[in-house]
């Protein structure tokens, strides 16, 4: 296994170690409003795969090889500096969400909308992180299959899930929300 992706899965970790004590506690907190479709719940199972099972076998068996291609070394660290940004907003997004995270659409009981922190700068930082590690992903895992499928599936997963979510909050928090995005930008900042 090369360095970049043994650094690919080291980040793998740590984005479960940032994820997993806020995961554990919102799973006890009760719900007011549950939005999970067939859809969302095909396209959480795709990224699943395109991010986590695909590189495994990338990683762990031959299978994949004939799809290998061969960047040059700055590319590589190139790509370890994009991911390195990703982990950075991903842990920022999970601190300042807090327990109003959860990894479908829904609202608990007690949600508080999060508009300071990293969510005064940008409305979806777990997606901008997101992006930031689809574009990685083809830089470290030099794989046609490995780098690229969660670029394709995180594209269809953002266009809906975005959608989906926003009108969530607008019926949630109406004016509130309206304000907040007409103040702060979805993934890139509003100077
Ligand atoms: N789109 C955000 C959050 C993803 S987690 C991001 O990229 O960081 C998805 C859950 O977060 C949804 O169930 C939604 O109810 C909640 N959510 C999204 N934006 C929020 C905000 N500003 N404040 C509180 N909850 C929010």
């Amino acid at each position: 296994m090369d360095i970049f992706t043994v650094i690919y899965f080291i980040a793998i970790f740590t984005e479960m170690a940032i994820r997993a004590p806020i995961s554990r506690q919102q799973r006890k907190t009760p719900k007011s409003n549950r939005r999970v479709t067939t859809q969302e719940k095909i396209l959480l199972g795709l990224l699943f795969l395109a991010m986590f099972f695909i590189p495994i076998f990338y990683a762990a068996t031959s299978w994949l090889d004939f799809a290998n291609y061969s960047l040059s070394n700055w590319a590589g660290w190139l790509g370890v500096a994009i991911l390195a940004g990703a982990l950075l907003v991903f842990w920022r997004a999970h601190a300042d969400l807090g327990l109003n995270w959860s990894p479908t659409l829904e609202i608990r009981e007690k949600h508080e909308l999060i508009t300071n922190g990293i969510y005064g700068v940008i409305r979806h930082p777990m997606y901008a992180s997101q992006w930031l590690w689809v574009i990685a992903q083809p830089l470290l895992l030099q794989n046609w299959i490995a780098g690229w499928s969660n670029l394709f599936v995180f594209i269809l997963f953002y266009v809906l899930r975005v959608r989906a979510e926003e009108k969530l909050m607008l019926e949630q928090f109406g004016d509130q929300y309206r304000s907040y995005m007409e103040k702060v930008g979805a993934v890139f900042p509003r100077f």
